[in-house]
This record gives structure tokens, C-alpha cells and sequence, in this order.
């Protein structure tokens, strides 16, 4: 029987060791990959992100959305209501924190989340109030699509300059320059003097006359609660 003899590939020493090194760099790559992107997203430094050259392409300053006196507008629909708002940018949908003031007497309440909660889905954002009356306390969940970002059409042809402004300023965000990120396309407003706030990822909290808001945001979630601050009488 013939003994088989063992083959060989013979190869320059240089290519041999070109390939070792090809071979440790992908072994690299794929281990160290969130480090890789992570750097290479930091890489450009940051940019601030504003949106305060918009026009407003509203003729009469009396239908503005905000301060004026049509069926949309917040003046008109709100008045002097006591109250704390989130507004879908691209919709124009408003949205109260649904709180009724502290300890209600109500035989059905006992203080369970579950009780006083809504549902809805505006075609924009889907969201869920709840209010906790005997902890003083109301809150917002609201989930944005996953490509979500700010369709200025509604507040450029509704708002009057000034007030497009202020929405403008309060959308102001800050992010990588490599970094995929977008406008989350809604405010706060406080219902009874129309201020807005914002609601961009850095800001995570702020007093509101009598109440304290808090806001967590996650990617295209966000949960945004009001605490009623009682008012401590002295007398
Ligand atoms: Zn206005």
C-alpha cells in the first residue's frame, strides 16, 4: 500500500504575516464594534441643532393657533383654564394633563393609576393620561413614531410669527455631528399663560406656578408627570 504524502502551500513570508495581522484586525472590529461606532459618532465633536430661522406664513395674527381667537387656538379653547399641556407639533394636538386637584371624593377612586386613565391614538402620537388625584400627581406616556421628527407645515401656515418663535426656541437641541438624531416634534405649555416649554431630551424637569413636571425620555418614548405642589397656608 502507498504511504500519501502530506501537500503544502508555501507563501512569501511577508504575505503570512500580513495575513495574521488582516485576521487579528477583523477579530478586533467585531469585538470592539460599539466601541467603533461610539467613537466614530463622537468623532466630529457636538452641534447645536435650533430652529430659529422659521417664517411664518400666517396672513392675519388674529387666527394664530396659540394667542389668537380661532377654533384652534389654545386662548380660545383653554381660556383661563388652571392647567398644563403637551402639544403634537405636527398635528396641532393638545393634550391636558388630566388633573382634577387633590383627594376627590370619589367613592371609586382609591388612589389606583388604573382608575382614571385614556387611551388615544392621533395619527401622530400615541398616548395614555392618568391622574392620581389622592397623590396629587397626573402623567403623560406618550409613544412617537419610530421616524419620528418635526413637519413644520401646521405651525408655519397657523402661528403668527412671534409665537412661532417661541415654539422655535423651545425646540433647540443639541447632538453629535455624525449622530442620526431628530427634533422630538413637541411642547409644554402652561394653559393658562400659553408659555412654552420644552421637551427635547435635555430638559428633564421644571416648576410650572404650582405644579413640579418631570421628564424621562426614551428614544421614542417619553413619560412626562405633574406634581401638584400644595399650597401651604401660613395662616
Ligand atoms: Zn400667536
Amino acid at each position: 500500500m502507498k504511504k500519501r504524502e502530506p501537500n503544502y502551500y508555501q507563501i512569501r513570508k511577508c504575505v503570512f504575516w500580513w495575513m495574521i495581522g488582516v485576521f487579528i484586525s477583523l477579530i478586533g472590529v467585531v469585538y470592539f464594534k460599539e466601541d467603533l461606532r461610539d467613537w466614530w459618532i463622537c468623532s466630529r465633536g457636538k452641534e447645536i441643532v435650533t430652529f430659529e430661522g422659521m417664517e411664518s406664513e400666517l396672513e392675519n395674527k388674529e387666527d394664530c393657533f396659540l394667542c389668537g381667537h380661532s377654533s384652534q387656538s389654545l386662548k380660545e379653547r383653554f381660556g383661563t383654564f388652571d392647567g398644563v399641556g403637551v402639544i403634537s407639533l405636527n398635528d396641532w394636538y393638545v393634550l391636558e394633563f388630566p388633573w382634577k386637584g387633590f383627594g376627590r371624593e370619589d367613592p371609586e377612586d382609591t388612589g389606583d393609576w388604573n382608575l382614571s386613565t385614556t387611551f388615544g391614538n392621533t395619527g401622530e402620537i400615541i398616548y395614555c393620561s392618568k391622574c392620581n388625584s389622592i397623590r396629587g400627581m397626573a402623567s403623560i406616556d406618550i409613544t412617537l413614531p419610530g421616524d419620528y421628527g418635526l413637519n413644520p407645515t401646521i405651525i408655519q401656515n397657523n402661528l403668527c410669527q412671534e409665537c412661532l418663535d417661541r415654539i422655535g426656541k423651545s425646540l433647540q437641541y443639541n447632538k453629535w455631528k455624525n449622530e442620526k438624531k431628530e427634533v422630538v416634534p413637541l411642547c409644554l405649555v402652561d394653559l393658562k399663560t400659553l408659555e412654552i416649554y420644552s421637551l427635547q431630551d435635555w430638559h428633564r424637569g421644571c416648576a410650572i406656578r404650582d405644579y413640579w413636571i418631570e421628564i424621562e425620555p426614551e428614544k421614542e418614548k417619553m413619560r412626562i408627570e405633574l406634581f401638584s405642589l400644595p399650597t401651604v397656608d401660613m395662616g
